[in-house]
């Protein structure tokens, strides 16, 4: 059985963006046909400027969401990313394996880096060699497979870069894994500027639609997001990015085309209209689930507990050959 594994990072909550880009899938597919880890990925969430209540509060809420989402237990591994050594372990070797150019040339980094200075703060080293602990996540597991949003390919890409050169260099050790992105809404875009993501770290909350929000809130967000002058509707994402948004957020709710369901329309209003109660319902389920787990804590902490230990079994092998391999 193919070996699956993703992650999502704790730093804001989890978004619309996150579920259609990652969740969906990996609840729909991804636990049913393969060996699958999800990790939230807490480690991660120390790259910017954070607040340690906060990062423990929202990391134990995505793993709470992600099981509200439909993640089974019985089927896949949920665990959080600290509660397993080897990701660190590892995330050391693969900075010694990885050169700072190829982590200079990550366009998250250079966005974040820039926004950060921008603010006059400073950048985190880790924001840097972020990457580096990414791949040991995918490669402490033997992935063939990355189940991640477009954002995340190109990390990716590295993870499997620096595979090979491991192996070229130090003998087999690891599997070279590869990004699966959803066909649909691999890209979710902020409803208020649909010329950039969707994203659970930005301030921007009117145009982000969190798992969360009440069902009005999501409602008046959809309702109300930019579109264009035209009025007849079109799916195209470079012209028009604001109504492919919405037929991509309907298509992957109900499953459909994006292309085929512009045809069905005539106005914006009544896209956004369908749009809106697709959103709602599609989360109506988790909304519920979510409340249920959260009021019973004693099952979340053993799901998570013993996911862990078993993610550390898995994990282990791979990172002590590692060792061996490149001369420890
Ligand atoms: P974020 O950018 O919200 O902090 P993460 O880095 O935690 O997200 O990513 C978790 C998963 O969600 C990744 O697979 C990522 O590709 C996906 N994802 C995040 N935002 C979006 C988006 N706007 N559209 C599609 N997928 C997304």
């Amino acid at each position: 059985m193919k070996r699956v594994f993703s992650g999502i990072k704790p730093t804001g909550h989890l978004t619309l963006g996150n579920y259609l880009g990652a969740v969906q899938q990996w609840v729909e597919v991804d636990q049913h046909q393969a060996d699958a880890l999800f990790c939230v990925v807490d480690l991660h969430a120390l790259t910017v400027d954070h607040d340690p209540a906060r990062v423990r509060r929202l990391s134990r809420q995505a793993a709470t969401l992600l099981l509200a989402a439909g993640l089974d237990p019985k089927l896949c591994t949920v665990f959080v990313q600290s509660h397993v050594d080897e990701h660190a372990r590892l995330s050391y070797l693969m900075e010694c394996v990885a050169t700072d150019g190829e982590m200079r040339r990550m366009i998250q980094y250079k966005e974040k880096a820039a926004r950060e200075r921008e603010r006059g703060g400073s950048v985190r080293l880790s924001l840097l060699t972020y990457p580096a602990l990414m791949a040991a996540d995918i490669l402490a597991y033997g992935t063939d497979e990355v189940p991640v949003g477009e954002d995340q390919t190109q990390h990716v890409e590295l993870a499997r870069d620096l595979a090979v050169r491991f192996n070229q260099r130090y003998g087999h050790t690891f599997t070279v894994p590869k990004a699966t992105p959803p066909k649909v809404a691999a890209r979710v875009m902020n409803l208020q500027d649909p010329t950039s993501k969707m994203g659970k770290s930005d301030d921007s909350g009117p145009g982000i639609v969190y798992l969360l929000d009440e069902p009005e809130v999501m409602r008046k967000k959809v309702l109300r997001a930019v579109t264009d002058s035209h009025t007849d509707v079109v799916y195209d994402r470079e012209a028009r990015p604001g109504v492919a948004n919405l037929l991509d957020i309907l298509a992957a709710c109900g499953g459909g085309d994006p292309e085929a369901l512009s045809g069905t329309y005539t106005s914006y209003g009544a896209l956004k209209k369908d749009a809106a109660e697709a959103v709602v319902e599609l989360l109506r389920p988790l909304q519920e689930r979510h409340k249920a787990l959260c009021a019973d804590p004693g099952y979340v902490d053993e799901v998570l507990r013993a996911a862990a230990e078993q993610a550390r079994g898995m994990a282990r092998p791979y990172v002590d050959a590692a060792y061996r391999a490149i001369g420890l």
